[in-house]
């Protein structure tokens, strides 16, 4: 291997040229306490940054070796690694200067969600942190003495203060590791306490606002109704109460701005660890849990939706629902059979975000439109057959119709943000008001049988290019993948790995056998041996990524426009 002065001649004998001379410089140099690696050099000052990683020998960087054991841990691990060091890299960022991207340094930037990503990677022998670095430039030209002070004075720096055990602040990363492993030993107990989901006396629900995820300050702590109180001793925190949500069907319902969709929106977000000061840290949720709205538009590709929508007008197939513009109900329906196929325990939906006519058909229209001539069946004729029969329960929120009291096993009411348990109150009320038509209990076996076909045209392309915009959409090669009504998709980062995780399945997983399901299980056993850097199979890390979880991997390929059967 090289040394660090190596690498400093090398840089000094390509000062003033070119800002291609650069590429020089890729390779490994030895830094003493740390291995610099400089993986891929940008071509010239204006394009994306180059990409950088430190080695740090586990030896040197002396972090207990219980950090790294459990899979919890070791992400959480990870991710605080890349906490500190995205901390200390702002500092340095734009020290040194010139024209483009010179001197800019970025690191992942985490949010209140603790994810596993490429930024940072720890075993047994060493810890990796990728980030990347605007080169310096005079112009179009080698900026030599700046990057030498990037490299040499302020990397060296954060890589002393944030990566070597001895220097950071020791109590704050056991803190953080024993909050997520309490957070995952709730999580592994919901289904052998009969719950999908807990949310803790004194968990705060509320955001800053529709744009931070931030907990809002001053808010109404969350306090459980005493019929729904549940006690565990967590592995560090010790005892904690809270709301426990069975199994089954769950309403919550409420006057308007009474804090209804806050408390799903908690919920939905309680498929992940979320850092101390949260708010939500211990609000835990069936990792498999799915938010399921209306999303007109979208595509949908040979799902079986027959269960909600049968012999529509146009003769069209529902057993094979086909369409490039999908209606609020078919989408809705299409989004739920999929979340089945994708082995969902938790169906999660707000009647806010809902196509009324596969939530509900009122009395009065059952009896003037007869139910030969209404294709859909709607959701709540499923609701408790979809338990039933598969195990999966539903939590709704409905805040203007009651037909759901008849079919919901616990009804929660909020006024002013405090849970009340109003089950017997609501089932009483509902026994006034007969149903007309009685919900049907079986919920047909889903065929699964889907066996993606690699789609030709994509596969075709020279290079087939991953860009994102924002979280909410995906391009590979100029085909859009829109995940607007991915609500548990949470950072831009995800975004990016099912970009590359969509194109891996069409290049190694779908050949028109494998069902989509065995596709998906192929890719996350990889997933879960290498971590998101998998999803560049032998190939240099070459964007940052963060690990999607199964659901989003489905939906992302059952919106995309080439997906074929
Ligand atoms: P609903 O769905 O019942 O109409 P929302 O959940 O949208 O109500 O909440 C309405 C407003 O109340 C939101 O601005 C939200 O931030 C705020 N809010 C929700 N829960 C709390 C709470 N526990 N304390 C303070 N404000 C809250
Ligand atoms: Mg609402």
């Amino acid at each position: 291997m090289k040394t660090s002065s190596e690498l400093q001649a090398k840089l000094r004998s390509i000062d003033h040229r070119g800002y291609p001379a650069y590429k020089d410089l890729r390779g490994e140099y030895e830094f003493g306490g740390y291995v610099l690696s400089i993986d891929h050099v940008q071509g010239d000052p204006f394009a994306a940054p180059s990409r950088l990683s430190v080695h740090v020998p586990m030896a040197k960087a002396g972090f207990p070796k219980e950090y790294i054991g459990e899979k919890v841990k070791r992400i959480t691990f990870q991710d605080h690694l890349t906490r500190l060091f995205a901390h200390e890299i702002r500092g340095g960022s734009f020290i040194a200067k010139g024209s483009g991207k010179s001197g800019l340094l970025a690191v992942s930037r985490c949010g209140q969600e603790v994810l596993e990503r490429t930024a940072c990677r720890a075993d047994e022998k060493k810890i990796i942190v990728r980030f990347e670095a605007g080169f310096p430039a005079n112009g179009r030209s080698v900026n030599a003495g700046e990057l030498e002070k990037i490299l040499f004075r302020i990397l060296p720096d954060c890589v002393r203060k944030s990566l070597y055990f001895s220097n950071i602040d020791q109590k704050a990363l056991a803190s953080a590791i024993a909050l997520c492993e309490d957070q995952q030993y709730i999580r592994d107990r919901l289904p052998q306490m009969g719950l999908c989901a807990f949310i803790a006396d004194g968990a705060v629900l509320p955001r800053q606002s529709g744009v931070s995820d931030k907990p809002l300050q001053g808010a109404v702590p969350f306090c459980s109704p005493e019929s729904l109180k549940v006690e565990l001793v967590l592995p560090n925190r010790g005892k904690v109460s809270g709301m426990g949500i069975r199994k089954g069907v769950t309403l919550f319902v409420g006057g308007g701005y009474h804090g209804k969709s806050t408390v799903l929106q908690a919920i939905q977000d309680g498929v992940y660890n979320h850092i101390g000061g949260d708010g939500r840290e211990l609000v835990i949720t069936d990792e498999s849990a799915v938010k399921l709205r209306a999303e007109d538009g979208r595509s949908i590709v040979n799902v079986d939706i027959t269960p909600f929508i049968s012999h529509l007008p146009n003769k069209k197939d529902t057993t094979h629902f086909t369409t490039e513009d999908a209606s609020g109900s078919t989408s809705q329906a299409a989004g739920l059979m999929e979340a089945v196929e994708s082995g969902c325990g938790l169906l999660l939906m707000d009647e806010d975000t809902s196509a009324t006519n596969f939530m509900i058909r009122d009395r009065l229209m059952q009896e003037v439109v007869k139910s030969e001539e209404e294709p859909i069946t709607p959701f709540i004729e499923r609701v408790n057959g979809l338990y039933e029969s598969r195990g999966i329960s539903t939590i709704l929120v409905a805040g203007s119709s009651g037909s759901y009291f008849h079919v919901a096993d616990t009804i929660v009411q909020m006024k002013e943000y405090v849970p009340l348990d109003i089950t017997a109150q609501a089932k009483a009320a509902a026994d006034q008001f007969a149903v007309f038509r009685t919900a049907q209990a079986e919920f047909p076996a889903y065929s699964g049988k889907r066996c993606p076909k690699p789609d030709r045209r994509l596969l075709s392309e020279e290079r087939i290019k991953i860009k994102t915009f924002g979280k909410d959409e995906v391009a590979l090669a100029k085909n859009n993948v829109i995940l607007r009504g991915l609500e548990q998709l949470k950072d831009e980062e995800q975004t990016r790995a099912l970009g590359y995780a969509l194109k891996a399945l069409e290049e190694k997983q779908f050949n028109g056998m494998r069902t989509l399901v065995q596709a998906v299980d192929a890719l996350e056993a990889d997933l879960e041996k290498d971590g998101p850097e998998a999803l560049f199979g032998r190939g240099e890390v070459a964007a940052s990524l963060a690990r999607p979880r199964r659901q989003e991997l489905f939906a992302c390929v059952n919106r995309y426009r080439g997906l074929a059967f």
